[in-house]
């Protein structure tokens, strides 16, 4: 509508892209400051095994917070990504999360395993594998306490160095997952050739499965698929009981959502995981 207006006038339409990238702009201004103002934390999202419901890890998830309010991941990290800054936010999560894995470790919460959300542009960096190295060393974690997330078209978009950096992780023995799965090229073949060890079924095929039959069969098959190629299969987002039964009957090795818990601060989280029993008895 706005945009048949035509002539010299100003429309609705040009208000609002020209709001939208003055935001942007700004975000972008306000996100190059933001590790340096110690605005940036890592949430920690339990992950449970099926059937036993017994805690085995958590998702680390990037929070922002800036003058007093979250800004939400959908908004700033295609800033980031747009402006290179999100390698140097992925640096810093990276660090992050080794540094709360050891931490947890020191607790001993010796068995959980910490998975860490990878961008395609940080993945692909010719020194990520080394990095990633260099780090575990640092703060004495063990690569299996670690679990990286990628997604199809990471890897899909850069076939050849994709497949080269897989391989170069799964040499130095840290775990690897397939975040967002059944969206992007889900393509059999080559998930036969990426050596990784998980699926994360994204929520979207979750969100309605009580309901509806397509989603019981895509998540059904997903399951039996990733049972036959050897590989975990967990599944994103359940927020309800039934939900779970869905999934257990399914045979899904784990589950993470909202049911189980919400993200979690760091204390929060050790507090949960405590209670949780993972733990050995602290001997004080
Ligand atoms: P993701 O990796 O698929 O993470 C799962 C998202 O689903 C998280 O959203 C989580 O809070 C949300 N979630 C989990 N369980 C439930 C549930 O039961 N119901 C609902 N409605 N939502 C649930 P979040 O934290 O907003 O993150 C969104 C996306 O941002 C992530 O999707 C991931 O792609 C990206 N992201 C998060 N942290 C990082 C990071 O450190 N680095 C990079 N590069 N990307 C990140
Ligand atoms: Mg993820
Ligand atoms: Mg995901
Ligand atoms: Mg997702």
């Amino acid at each position: 509508q706005a945009l048949q207006k035509g002539g010299d006038t100003i429309s609705y339409f040009d208000i609002d892209v020209g709001q939208a990238h003055a935001r942007r702009a700004e975000l972008a201004l306000k996100l190059e400051q933001a590790i340096e103002k110690n605005q940036l934390s890592l949430y920690m999202q339990p992950q449970m095994a099926m059937p036993s419901r017994t805690l085995i890890g958590a998702e680390a998830l990037l929070r922002w917070h800036c003058d007093g309010e979250f800004i939400s991941l959908a908004e700033f990290i295609p800033v980031a990504e747009q402006t290179g800054l999100i390698l140097a936010i992925g640096d810093w999560v990276l660090e992050q999360a080794c540094l709360m894995t050891a931490e947890y470790r020191r607790l001993g919460l010796v068995d959980l395993v910490v998975a860490i959300n990878i961008s395609p542009r940080q993945f692909l960096q010719s020194d990520f594998t080394a990095r990633v190295e260099q780090l575990l060393n640092q703060y004495q974690v063990p690569p299996s306490a670690i679990e990286l997330e990628i997604t199809e078209s990471t890897i899909m978009d850069n076939e050849q160095t994709g497949i080269l950096v897989l391989n170069q992780l799964k040499s130095l023995g840290v775990s690897l997952a397939i975040d967002d799965f059944g969206t992007g090229y889900s393509s059999l073949a080559y998930l036969k050739q990426f050596p990784v060890d998980k699926l994360k079924i994204d929520r979207s095929f979750v969100r309605n499965i009580e309901h509806n039959l397509d989603d019981q069969a895509i998540v059904l098959s997903l399951c039996q698929m990733a049972k036959n190629l050897k590989l975990s299969v967990l599944a994103e987002g359940i927020e309800t009981e039934p939900q779970l039964d869905i999934l257990a009957q399914y045979d899904c090795d784990a589950i993470q959502g909202y049911w189980f818990s919400r993200p979690l601060k760091h204390e929060d989280f050790v507090r949960f995981s405590e209670k949780m029993c993972v733990s050995e008895p602290l001997v004080d």
